[in-house]
């Protein structure tokens, strides 16, 4: 997704996590190989639906909020809304 968008390759790509909920995809990279600004941590994820960037200091980190994605504000309404759906209709 990101070649139709920039043409640039994904250098720095660790993985790319499609998250349960809302099938949207969040990929993880190493923010200096992607030349991405490290100073919030080494680990880069980016919502490839809303180009909301969040940086980690852990790939552990990175791992766990690219699946939860709280940091991407349109994606965690999604998630919160439908969690909200699947538990009233319990
Ligand atoms: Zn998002």
């Amino acid at each position: 997704m990101i070649d139709k968008h920039s043409g640039e390759s994904h250098a720095g790509l660790i993985e790319s996590k499609r998250r349960r909920y809302t099938g949207t995809v969040v990929n993880i990279y190493r923010a200096e190989e992607a030349l991405m600004d490290p100073a919030g941590g080494p680990y880069t994820c980016i919502c490839q639906e809303h180009g909301t960037i969040c940086n980690f200091q852990t790939l552990w980190m990175a791992r766990h909020h690219a699946v939860v994605a709280s940091w991407c504000e349109p994606c965690s309404l999604e998630v919160w809304c439908q969690t909200d759906e699947e538990e009233r209709n319990d």
